[in-house]
């Protein structure tokens, strides 16, 4: 039998054309090897397009953001923050049901992140809830929170509407990170463009890359220059090194820039194979019991479907479900360079359920990498003690939910591959 070549999650690809490299050599050839130069301004003026262009709105459909390219996207969510007024002892209203770069920057600046679960359609922040959060804040405090970050969580629009009304009622900035979303619209336009900041990230397994890379999405050109000047260790207008406030080193390198101003060439082409990916994995799972493929709630919805997620009834028995978690797990998700904390126990106190790991190892043997959904931040050890609005959606989803492999690499043979392997799976 031939050998197949691993099936991943969602993997860097690069142009055909090889423009990144185009663009790289041309840093190299003039010698402009730091961070800023031709290509962050380019990559700039690209996302600058990319974001400002509405598709379906029947008003308003070119915007007039703002961007300003980072170093990455968690950087890019620490400045908003900044930009939004964050400091010791305030608190954060913010999705809980997340990657862990959400609510980090907001533990930097000395602040408190407030926890929301998530509505059961979208899988993100729940208005309703948000808005009992911050009712209930305001009275235990005396204090509004300071923003609020709702996520589009693997690419599903949040109900952006309805957050915007509400924040703007009690006067709150609203921080999109829509780091997982690029390119993902409600009702035609692009997230990131509604709040007042929007994150966008260029990691090596995101919608698009710059190896290492983010973004942020300003309303304006005051916003802009401030968060410029922020990225640059907030320099002062003088002959030498003049320092009236704290700054940051975050700008993006223009090599990496290089690599984004390819990949904005091919943007569409990621987003529309993700789309083509879901819409597989929907037609060839609809008949297989018990397992549920995640889509758009309504039309207002538009996902990216950077990563394609399932949901598996408790129900359903997996091959080797009796061994899930009898040994101990080597490497930290998505390889973390290597570094992992040593645990000595398969356990934790809320993990995925026994089926969902099962079918996880199964896969894994079959050369396709799946990986249970983020685990909500409120059931992070390291966020114990942060305020947490729940409903038990976030948590309920993490032990049935797993993601499955999206990228511009997967292929229609390999999504009927795993398909196939999936019901091989089940008992
Ligand atoms: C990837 C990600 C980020 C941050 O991105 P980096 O570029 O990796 O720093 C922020 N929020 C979410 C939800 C993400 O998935």
């Amino acid at each position: 039998m031939l050998e197949r070549k691993k099936i991943y999650l969602c993997l860097a690809h690069m142009s055909e054309a090889g423009l990144e490299q185009k663009y790289i050599q041309e840093a190299f050839d003039t010698n402009w090897v730091v961070p800023l130069g031709p290509n962050v301004n380019g990559f700039e003026k690209d996302l600058e397009d990319f974001v400002n262009n509405c598709q379906l709105s029947t008003v308003n459909c070119q915007l007039d953001k703002r961007v300003v390219a980072l170093s990455s996207g968690t950087a890019a969510v620490h400045l908003s923050l900044i930009a939004c007024g964050v400091g010791s002892g305030d608190e954060v209203i913010v999705q809980s049901f997340t990657f862990c770069a959400s609510s980090h920057p907001i533990t930097y600046l000395g602040a408190t992140p407030v926890f929301v679960d998530s509505e059961k359609d979208s899988w993100n922040i729940d208005p309703e809830l948000m808005e009992t959060a911050i009712k209930d804040r305001i009275a235990k405090t005396g204090k509004k929170p300071k923003a609020i970050v709702p996520v589009a969580l693997y690419g599903m629009p949040y109900d952006i509407d309805r957050i915007m009304e509400i924040a703007n009622r009690y006067d709150i900035p609203v921080i999109e990170d829509a780091a997982e979303g690029f390119g993902s619209r409600w009702n035609g336009q692009v997230l990131g463009t509604f709040g007042q900041y929007g994150v966008l990230s260029f990691n090596g397994n995101k919608m698009i890359t710059t190896s290492g890379g983010g973004a942020l999405v300003c309303p304006d050109k005051e916003a802009w220059q401030k968060i410029m000047w922020l990225a640059t260790q907030a320099r002062e207008a003088y002959p030498y090194y003049q320092h009236e406030a704290i700054g940051y080193n975050y700008r993006m390198s223009n090599i990496c820039a290089g690599i984004g101003r390819g990949q904005m060439t091919i943007v569409n082409d990621h987003i529309n194979h993700h789309k083509h990916v879901f819409e597989l994995y929907k037609e060839l799972l609809k008949d297989v019991k018990g397992i549920e493929v995640h889509g758009n709630p309504d039309e207002r919805y538009d996902a990216n479907f950077w990563l394609n997620t399932i949901t598996i009834d408790p129900e359903i028995r997996i091959k080797g479900q009796e061994n899930a978690y009898k040994t101990v797990v080597q490497g930290a998700v998505g390889g973390a360079a290597g570094v992992v904390h040593a645990t000595d126990s398969a356990h934790t106190d809320c993990e995925p359920n026994a089926n969902v790991e099962a079918l996880r190892v199964f896969l894994d043997q079959a050369g396709i990498e799946a990986r249970p959904l983020w685990k909500p931040m409120h059931k992070q050890p390291v966020y114990k003690d942060a305020p947490a609005y729940v409903n038990g959606v976030s948590e309920s989803l993490f032990k049935v939910g797993m993601c499955l492999p999206s990228g511009p690499y997967v292929s229609d043979e390999d999504v009927k591959y795993i398909v196939e392997k999936i019901k091989e799976a089940i008992i």
